[in-house]
């Protein structure tokens, strides 16, 4: 799609140029033998629903971590990226224990992303190699460059020395590296949409049995625009566990393994056991896991007006119960929600900064960006984007 009012972004054949220019610049002539990519993420609806046990319905985005490469004859590692935002290439050199002991994260600390899905993959030990990383994935911008990094690197394994090949697994392996090496407690959302992602297609995801459903979503009349705040609140990382351990006290007081298992029946009867707070919290999780199941119903009857009537009230919901929105994302959201064919918008991710994600007639698309530019007191970046492939092998030219 055409839009002249998005920030373009490179695609994967220039993301390979790219990391194959870099891995000789860095590591000499020799070409790679291997090019992987892996797509960030977009979650339509369902927040902070993953680690409740919940629904969820992301789409893996046209923005991909590329990785190139080459095995090695020794036990070394050597990975290099380019790394744009922090003004140039970076490198991470390490050794892989030979003694079956484990690779412990250390600095720097983006390699340890690199480090945990070595840690983590199905098919030990993994031999030397080097490597070289090409993203358009914005870093720690929302849209999940980490699970984006760690799945390219499980792939990138998987050519060197396959396992068995099982999707599932392969995304709690990534999911466990981000846990054990970057230390952020992620649900199974991100990795998975980005092992499983398909063209045209939302995934719905039922975090509690890992079943996954595709939902077509390739209507040529319709845009899926994000827009990238720009702005990340230092809170993230203190408020994201405690999220989840209120989660985990209002199940415990319901008595059940998880929100997922009760009702809003079941809170509104223990409502003089819980905390305000807490309260709160289980209703946004409770009531956001039915929008989740509703949203994909009138997906389905192409109902897009009902859909986007459903990001609004789970982002309302994510403002005013979840408490995890900020000013930037309510002006964005508000902004969109302005312009004539805007069907719904939301913050997207975990929050307090991040993207939105804004759903509309195609014809709105430039309008739309003109608008929330115009209203937005920060400086957006816009991506049009569509539903797009998973984790993939590349062949080089
Ligand atoms: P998000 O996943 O929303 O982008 P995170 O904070 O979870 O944000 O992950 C961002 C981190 O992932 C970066 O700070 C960096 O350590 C690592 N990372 C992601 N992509 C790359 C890349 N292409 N090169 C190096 N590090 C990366
Ligand atoms: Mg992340």
């Amino acid at each position: 799609l055409f839009c002249p009012m998005a920030s373009s972004f490179p695609n994967v054949s220039e993301l390979v140029a790219r990391a194959r220019r870099l891995y000789r610049q860095v590591f000499g002539e020799e070409a790679p033998q291997v090019a992987v990519c892996a797509p960030g993420r977009v979650n339509l609806i369902g927040e902070h629903t993953d680690y409740n046990q919940g629904f969820v319905l992301p789409m893996a985005l046209p923005l991909v971590t590329v990785v190139v490469g080459s095995q090695t004859s020794g036990q070394d590692v050597s990975v290099v990226t380019a790394a744009e935002d922090a003004g140039g290439p970076l490198r991470a050199d390490f050794s892989l224990p030979s003694d079956g002991s484990p690779l412990s994260p250390g600095l720097p600390s983006w390699a340890n992303y690199v480090k945990g899905v070595i840690q983590h993959y199905r098919a030990p030990p993994v031999p030397g190699f080097r490597a070289a990383i090409a993203s358009s994935v914005p870093l720690g911008g929302g849209l999940s460059s980490s699970a984006s990094l760690e799945v390219a690197f499980y792939t990138f394994l998987q050519q060197l020395k396959p396992d068995d090949g099982d999707k599932v697994s392969k995304a709690l392996a990534c999911q466990q590296a981000e846990h054990t090496h970057a230390g952020v407690p992620c649900g199974i959302m991100d990795q998975f949409v980005s092992v499983l992602g398909r063209e045209g297609h939302a995934l719905l995801i039922d975090c509690r049995s890992l079943e996954a459903t595709f939902v077509p979503l390739a209507d040529p009349g319709l845009v899926i625009l994000i827009t990238n705040s720009n702005v990340k609140h230092s809170l993230t990382g203190s408020e994201y566990p405690t999220r989840r351990r209120q989660c985990e006290e209002a199940a415990s007081i319901l008595g059940k393994a998880s929100l997922r298992d009760t009702t809003m029946k079941d809170l509104e009867e223990a409502r003089d056991r819980l905390d305000a707070v807490t309260y709160q919290r289980a209703r946004h999780v409770i009531e956001e896991i039915e929008r989740t199941v509703q949203a994909v119903e009138t997906l389905k009857r192409g109902a897009y007006a009902e859909f986007g009537k459903l990001m609004v009230e789970s982002h309302n919901s994510l403002r005013d119960l979840y408490e995890v929105s900020c000013k930037e994302l309510d002006e964005l959201v508000s902004a969109a929600m302005e312009v004539e064919g805007v069907f719904g918008s939301r913050m997207t991710g975990g929050g307090f900064g991040g993207c939105t994600v804004t759903l509309m007639q195609a014809h709105a698309v430039d309008r739309t960006i003109l608008h929330i530019k115009e209203r937005y007191s920060g400086t957006p970046t816009f991506y049009v984007t569509t539903p797009s492939e998973g984790a993939r092998a590349l062949s080089l030219p």
